[in-house]
C-alpha cells in the first residue's frame, strides 16, 4: 500500500527545487531530462511503490497498477493529477503533480524550472485549459470494485465540459527540454478572439492576434536548402493553438521534426497543420471549433524557438493534398 503521507511530504522537500536532476531511464532513451513526472515517481518510490521511474503516460498506468483509480470526486490531499492525453505510444505531453487540498497542488513550474506550490486552476490556465485526469488512491479493494462501477455510470465532466473521451486512456509526459518559454505574466484566456460562431466555415488565426510572423510561406526553409518553407512560422504572446477553422483532428502525434503536431481536416478539401506543440488537447477523431485549443505552443521537435509552424494544405486526402500561402485564408 502506498503511503500517501510520504508522497506529499516528498513532493514538499521538492518544493523550491528544480527537478532537472538525471533520472536517466525516464525518458525512454531520448535523452532529455527529468520532470515532474520524475518528481511524482521519486516520491511513489519513496512511498513504498515498486516502480521504474517513467514519463506521465507510464504513470497513468502505474497509478491504476499501484491501486489508485481515476476519480471524479473533489480533489482533496494526496490526489495527483496528470494535465493532458494518451493519443497514441508516443510523446504527447501532460503534466503531474499533487494536491495538497481541494485547489492547491505541488507541480513543476517550467518557467522557473521549479517545484510550486499554486491553485490548480491557476496551472490549468497556465497551459490553455488541458483535459485533467485525478487519482485518488483506493484503501480497500471492496471500495475499489464499487468505485470503479459506479464511476462507469456517472458521466464525467472536467472544467473542459467532457473528460469522459479521456478517461479510459493513459497520458504521456515528454516536455523534451527546458528551454520553453512559458509567459506566466499574461494568463492565457482559455477563449481565442471573439468568434460568436466557433463551429462555422470562418477561418480565424490559430493563436491570439497579435502574431510575428518570423518565417514566411515562400522563404526558404530553415533546413531545407533550396526548398521553400511551406508553412508560415508565427510567434505570440499567447500560448494556446487553436484550430483555424472548424473541423476534424486528422492526426495528433509527435515526430523528430515536427515536435509534437496536429493536422485538422475540414470541408472543402482544406487541412491545417500545427506544429513544435508543447503539449497535445486533442486526439484523432476530435471534433473541433475555433475555439478549441490544440495545444500550448511549443518548441518541440526541430526548432530554434518557440512558434507555431502552421500549414494550410488543399486536396482529398492528407497525402496528396498540396500547400497553399496560409494569408490565402487567413489575415495575420
Ligand atoms: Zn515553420
Amino acid at each position: 500500500m502506498i503511503d500517501i503521507d510520504t508522497v506529499v511530504s516528498n513532493m514538499k522537500m521538492l518544493q523550491g527545487k528544480g527537478v532537472k536532476y538525471g533520472i536517466s531511464d525516464s525518458r525512454d532513451g531520448s535523452g532529455m531530462t527529468a520532470d515532474n513526472s520524475g518528481a511524482i515517481y521519486g516520491s511513489l518510490i519513496k512511498a513504498g511503490a515498486n516502480l521504474k521511474i517513467g514519463d506521465c503516460n507510464k504513470l497513468f498506468d502505474d497509478l491504476l497498477d499501484l491501486g489508485f483509480a481515476q476519480s471524479d470526486s473533489k480533489p482533496s490531499y494526496g490526489t495527483i493529477f496528470i494535465l493532458g492525453i494518451k493519443v497514441q505510444a508516443n510523446g504527447l505531453a501532460g503534466q503531474t503533480g499533487v494536491f495538497l487540498d481541494e485547489n492547491n497542488v505541488i507541480t513543476m513550474d517550467y518557467e522557473e524550472g521549479k517545484m510550486i506550490v499554486d491553485d490548480i486552476e491557476n496551472i490549468k490556465k497556465k497551459y490553455g485549459y488541458p483535459p485533467v485526469t485525478n487519482f485518488d488512491l483506493v484503501k480497500y479493494s471492496t471500495y475499489a470494485d464499487e468505485t470503479s462501477k459506479d464511476e462507469e455510470e456517472t458521466p464525467k465532466t472536467d472544467n473542459m465540459g467532457e473528460i469522459e473521451q479521456y478517461s479510459y486512456i493513459g497520458n504521456k509526459l515528454c516536455f523534451k527540454g527546458w528551454h520553453y518559454v512559458v509567459n506566466n505574466e499574461k494568463p492565457v484566456d482559455p477563449t481565442p478572439d471573439p468568434n460568436p460562431n466557433p463551429g462555422d466555415e470562418t477561418w480565424r488565426s490559430p493563436v491570439h492576434l497579435p502574431v510575428t510572423v518570423t518565417q514566411e510561406w515562400d522563404q526558404e526553409g530553415w533546413g531545407t536548402p533550396g526548398e521553400v518553407h511551406g508553412g508560415i512560422d508565427l510567434a505570440s504572446e499567447s500560448q494556446p493553438i487553436y484550430a483555424a477553422r472548424a473541423g476534424k483532428v486528422y492526426r495528433a502525434a509527435t515526430g523528430n521534426i515536427e515536435g509534437n503536431y496536429v493536422i485538422v481536416q475540414h470541408s472543402d478539401n482544406y487541412w491545417t497543420y500545427y506544429g513544435h506543440l508543447m503539449s497535445l488537447f486533442v486526439k484523432a477523431g476530435d471534433d473541433v471549433t475555433t475555439n478549441s485549443a490544440l495545444g500550448p505552443m511549443g518548441q518541440t521537435g526541430l526548432a530554434d524557438g518557440v512558434h507555431l509552424h502552421f500549414e494550410v494544405r488543399v486536396g482529398t486526402t492528407w497525402e496528396n493534398a498540396q500547400r497553399i500561402n496560409p494569408r490565402d485564408v487567413i489575415k495575420f
